[in-house]
């Protein structure tokens, strides 16, 4: 029984999305606990959501609107934007400006951004953060389904008997549902999981096999794997011929990778890949976790679809506890996909096709929306560095700490002529970079949806007033649209009608030919809304593709030929730098900064290297060490330990230099990027390594 003044949401971090239940009491302290009726976590919490009551003090927000540090009306903040985009328009055309968005926007946040800059403004520059996290499961997901559909859920990592983690420390990255995982298999001792990643992780400690995989030897590892498949005569034949195509090509192109060579190229035994091939082959209940290891990474795209083709191969997809699963870095990546927050998408997860741009302009009555696909998040900086990008709106986000080649970003915002952030924190190194300061609401004042990594729409709903003049990102990108003279196509009250209108966009002229359909929700009360799975049609969808039917032209998913990477080999003295999320902390800290709990688990930035290079250089426990390349450098404390594998390092991502000098590892990280899918390489860069 929910006490009367206790509010139901949902946690704002990581993307398995629990549901919370936050009390404010008379003291003004506000108190944190699991929703136990929620389907994602049934009361559980992590460290960091069971502290969430400890980071809502008002320290370091942003609380009025500013122009040039002054502190000006909100009409005059509104006034400044509308002019100064129209203006740059006016002269140099919709492309010249741009919006970098965050999955921290909820999903009405996300739809009248999108909106305004696809539909009104008629440029498709609008991305995101989430093209940092999962941008290579969204295109390996559209290439074998035609859509980008997570096809199981949460309870199929429950029952599955084989659970494959690939890239993925869900162990500290998406606690919650690894605590699912680990009450699971003590119900049922003979689940069997193993661990593909580089670093021997906290999740390892549950891991049968751990297989410490060369990094990007993912693709060798499930291409062999599809040939094994083959080999043992464990293919699904009538599943092959009945739901798939294109299988023939993608047998030839992984026909040459026996295990020896597999070997070569991950740097594995031939044993244990033999031992981690025969348990995938003999387990019919197979469930494939993949995360950032995989999706951050030149060639995560096709990692995907490595993964996914030898799922398809043996049928085990849409059916209890088999599937290949994405998980999600951020609360709401999902839903700013549904909504189209990615540069390539348009909206409702329909493409830049003739027959969508029109459907998408009648149903928003706009002949201006944009007919292409525009900047991703790194092309969208490096345009802005060559001076093509004249006006940027960055919204609840951080890309001065959080984008590769941070310090080329931060270059390229101070060349801008015009910044606009809107945020909740006043300081953050890309805040202090902006010509205009909105003051936007934060979680527990904010109001709307977000979509968790198994589809699941949850909403979010506020338990504290309005601080200072801050108001909700919808209301101000809405008050932009209206001074940009589109005032009738967004005269939004509320949330929920908002909401509305995506539900409405999602069903009009969906035959079911389009995955994304919420038209089931259509006239459901928006307040008492509760956790529902997409799609609604009729009822809500807990898992895809069971039937065999798929969103391709033909109806059946897709085999991709997948060609695996030459083995990386650093220059001689470099190592391989790896980063990644530690236990307790989010993005770049503006947030779990605030809880000292928290930042007691690991005070600073630290560099986890393997004993036997850190004798070689001379590093002890405890020393400072410094990375440098050609991008940058970082100053971190030694973690000597052989979690690590020689010759590579790993770093956390979230230190920035208000809570670390010199502690802003992503100056190091390389702009490359996966070529489908536009995805940073943000576990691949090469440094030199030397003590302090
Ligand atoms: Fe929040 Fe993720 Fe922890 Fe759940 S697992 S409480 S969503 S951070």
């Amino acid at each position: 029984m929910v006490e009367q003044h206790t509010v139901r949401t949902t946690c704002p971090y990581c993307g398995v999305g629990c549901g919370v239940l936050a009390t404010p009491q008379p003291d003004g302290r506000v108190t944190i606990a699991g929703d136990p009726d929620h389907p994602a976590n049934f009361g559980r919490l992590c460290s960091k959501g069971s502290a969430l009551g400890e980071t809502l003090s008002l320290d370091g927000r942003l609380l009025h609107p500013e122009i040039a540090d002054r502190r000006v009306t909100w009409d005059k903040a509104l006034e400044e934007v509308a002019n100064r985009f129209n203006q740059t328009i006016s002269e140099h055309g919709p492309s010249s400006v741009a919006i970098y968005g965050s999955g921290q926007l909820l999903t009405e946040d996300y739809y009248v951004a999108n909106k305004l800059m696809k539909g009104f403004v008629g440029s498709a520059n609008i991305d995101t953060n989430s093209r940092l996290c999962m941008a290579s499961s969204v295109a390996g997901h559209k290439r074998a389904f035609g859509s980008d559909t997570v096809p199981g859920n949460y309870e199929d990592l429950e029952q599955a008997d084989l659970i494959v983690l690939v890239g993925s420390n869900l162990g500290w990255c998406h606690p919650v549902l690894y605590q699912r995982i680990v009450a699971a298999r003590a119900a049922r001792p003979d689940m069997k999981i193993v661990l593909i990643d580089p670093r021997r992780t906290v999740s390892a400690d549950i891991a049968e096999i751990h297989l410490p995989i060369s990094p990007d030897g993912d693709s060798a590892l499930f291409v062999g794997l599809l040939a094994h498949l083959e080999q043992q005569g464990i293919t699904d034949s009538d599943y092959v011929s009945a739901y798939t195509s294109g299988y023939e090509a993608a047998l030839l192109t992984a026909e040459d990778w026996d295990i020896a060579r597999v070997a070569e190229a991950t740097g594995l035994s031939p044993l244990s890949i033999s031992r981690f091939y025969d348990l995938f082959a003999r387990t019919k209940k197979v469930v494939t976790v993949y995360s950032q290891g995989v999706n951050q990474s030149a060639a995560g795209s096709d990692k995907v679809n490595a993964i996914i083709n030898c799922h398809l191969a043996t049928g085990r997809i849409g059916r209890p506890g088999m599937g290949p699963f994405s998980v999600t870095g951020q609360p709401n990546a999902m839903g700013g996909r549904e909504v189209g927050g990615l540069a390539n998408m348009l909206a409702a997860h329909m493409d830049f096709t003739p027959e969508a741009i029109d459907r998408v302009s009648r149903f928003w009555g706009s002949d201006s929306v944009a007919q292409g696909p525009g900047l991703k998040a790194v092309d969208l900086f490096a345009a802005m560095a060559r001076g093509e990008i004249k006006a940027v709106w960055i919204m609840a986000t951080n890309p001065v700490d959080s984008m590769p080649e941070a310090d080329v970003v931060r270059d390229a915002l101070k060349a801008c002529p015009f910044v606009v952030v809107s945020d909740m924190n006043r300081h953050t190194d890309t805040m202090e970079l902006a010509h205009v300061r909105l003051p936007a609401a934060g979680w527990g004042e904010k109001d709307g949806t977000v979509t968790n990594s198994e589809r699941r729409i949850s909403r979010q709903r506020p338990f504290l007033p309005l601080p200072g003049e801050a108001r909700p990102d919808w209301w101000i990108i809405k008050e932009v649209a209206k001074r940009l003279g589109h005032g009738a196509a967004f005269s939004y009250f509320s949330p929920g009608q908002i909401f509305a209108e995506h539900v409405a966009l999602s069903g009009f002229e969906n035959d079911g030919s389009r995955d994304f359909d919420l038209s089931g929700l259509s006239g459901a009360d928006y307040e008492t809304m509760m956790p529902v799975q997409w799609p609604v049609r009729s009822k809500p969808t807990a898992r895809m593709f069971g039937d065999g039917k798929f969103f391709t032209l033909d109806g059946k998913a897709r085999f991709l030929p997948v060609q695996p990477p030459p083995p990386f080999a650093p220059a001689p003295g470099q190592f391989i730098l790896n980063t990644g999320r530690v236990r307790d902390h989010w993005h770049t800290m503006t947030r779990t900064g605030k809880a000292s709990r928290l930042s007691a688990h690991l005070a600073e930035p630290f560099v986890e290297v393997h004993p036997a290079d850190a004798n070689a250089l001379g590093i002890r426990r405890a020393n400072l060490v410094r990375l440098t390349n050609r991008h940058g450098s970082a100053l971190v404390r030694a973690l000597v330990t052989d979690r690590q594998q020689r010759g590579q390092l790993f770093v956390p991502m979230h230190w920035t230099d208000q809570f670390a000098s010199n502690g802003r590892v992503d100056t190091l990280v390389t702009g490359k990027t996966d070529p489908v899918s536009g995805q940073p390489a943000l576990k691949m860069a090469q440094v030199h390594a030397e003590p302090v």
